[in-house]
């Protein structure tokens, strides 16, 4: 490891000082930041610990607004009776992410700020339509991932909640990539007062919303209005793990999968 600085800010305010001076990085979980940095992908010279900023976890619902506080741990999500209420296949989404270490470690605010182009939570902020609220402003979460690892974040604007629509029916599926649990191909489809979303993740260099299914589904939230429908594979990503052709294939095969699980009968549920 290279020399840096270390802060452990009080407060939010502290956080957004310290988070502010050049070539500053916070420190979430660590579960990407400390490997990019152990690769010397990343040489920050100072870390700001957001493990201490009171106020920055926690998961409330107001009204049709799931809010998710930035510092929240995948497991606090996936175990959260708030969010299994709300909005469930949030939870499974979260449920689903890498191992009990990293679902113990690694938060929210981390996830979306880091904008892996195979993490699950972009997939499902485009699939639910949220907001990112930071210490500054409100990001609309559509305007949020802008490329590759790249965000509408500025410099040192800090993560402080995310506000997700709680829709009526949604379900996330994913093709795990069988080494790390990163999504292959993951789509998050939902459907509830501002419509169809479908977002996808793992395909291109960031996350976005299929905009060609959503149209197909509002006209019938059934898997067989997807018939015929797929991505053009010249513009998704190839690799040793799958070629463009194969993860076209895949969005197609688990966006239907999707819709039909949302529209599956809770269990427990009156029929
Ligand atoms: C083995 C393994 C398997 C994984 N599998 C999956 C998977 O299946 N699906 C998945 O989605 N992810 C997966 N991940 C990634 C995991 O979800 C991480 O938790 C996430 O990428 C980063 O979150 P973190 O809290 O650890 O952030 P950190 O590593 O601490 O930070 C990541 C970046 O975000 C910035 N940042 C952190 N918090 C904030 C904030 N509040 N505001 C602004 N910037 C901030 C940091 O400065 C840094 O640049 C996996 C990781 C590992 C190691």
């Amino acid at each position: 490891m290279f020399s840096f600085d270390y802060h452990r800010p009080a407060d939010v305010a502290g956080a957004a000082r310290a988070g502010g001076t050049a070539d500053a990085r916070f420190l979430a979980g660590g579960q990407s930041l400390v490997q990019a940095m152990k690769l010397r992908l990343a040489q920050p010279a100072a870390l700001v610990d957001l493990g201490t900023v009171p106020g920055l976890a926690g998961i409330s619902v107001q009204g049709s607004t799931l809010r998710i506080g930035a510092m929240t741990r995948h497991s606090a999500v996936a175990a959260s009776a708030d969010v299994r209420r709300a909005i469930p296949a949030l939870a499974a989404l979260a449920e689903g992410i890498g191992d009990p270490m990293v679902r113990n470690a690694g938060t929210l605010g981390g996830s979306i700020a880091h904008a892996d182009p195979a993490a699950c939570y972009p997939a499902g902020m485009l699939g639910l339509g949220a907001t990112v609220v930071t210490d500054r402003r409100s990001i609309p979460g559509d305007a949020f991932f802008t490329g590759l690892f790249e965000t509408a974040l500025e410099p040192g604007e800090l993560v402080v909640a995310v506000d997700f629509a709680v829709p009526a029916r949604a379900a996330y599926l994913k093709f795990k990539h069988p080494a790390s649990r990163f999504a292959m191909v993951g789509v998050f489809v939902s459907q509830g007062a501002g419509g169809v979303r479908v977002g996808v993740t793992g395909v291109k260099s960031a996350a976005f919303r299929w905009r060609e299914a959503e149209a197909a589904l509002a006209g019938g939230f059934r898997p067989a209005a997807l018939d015929g429908l797929e991505l053009d594979p010249s513009d998704v990503n190839g690799d040793m793990h799958g070629s463009a052709a194969y993860r076209a294939a895949l969005v197609a095969t688990l966006t239907k999968r999707a819709v039909e699980q949302a529209n599956a009968p809770v269990a427990g549920a009156p029929a």
